[in-house]
């Protein structure tokens, strides 16, 4: 064998040898890259989830809120407390006072005189 195809052969083997170094690391590099772009969506999609679940619980607190508030007692019409039942100023029966739509029964907020699902009016029930 000659030089030149011992040389030609030193040079193929470390071409080849570069090749698969290139490949693994170009293959590392996308594994890399693959595995950060999960954990970022999967971070992402806590947060969110996170989000949502606050947003959800103040939400139903605020309900919550409105609901003890709305309870009025039926006869002279006095603010109940969350526990009572029946008023202590005269014996009247509590009731839950709320506005809704008269069309869609849409609950209605403190303020809204149509309602922001139908456009129908807003009137006060007692439950
Ligand atoms: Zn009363
Ligand atoms: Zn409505």
């Amino acid at each position: 064998m000659g030089l030149f195809d011992k040389l030609k052969e030193n040079f193929s083997e470390w071409l080849g040898k570069a090749k698969d170094e290139a490949v693994e690391k170009v293959a590392d590099a996308a594994r890399e890259k693959a595995e950060d772009a999960v954990d970022g969506a999967m971070d992402r999609a806590r947060e969110k989830a996170e989000e949502r679940r606050e947003e959800k619980e103040k939400a139903e607190a605020e309900e919550q809120k409105a609901r003890e508030e709305s309870r009025v007692c039926e006869k002279c019409g006095r603010k109940a407390e969350p526990s009572e039942k029946f008023c202590p100023d005269c014996g009247g029966k509590i009731v839950e006072r709320r506005r809704v739509c008269v069309k869609c029964g849409h609950a209605a907020k403190e303020g809204e005189k149509f309602c922001s699902q139908c456009g129908g009016e807003i009137v006060e029930k007692t439950v």
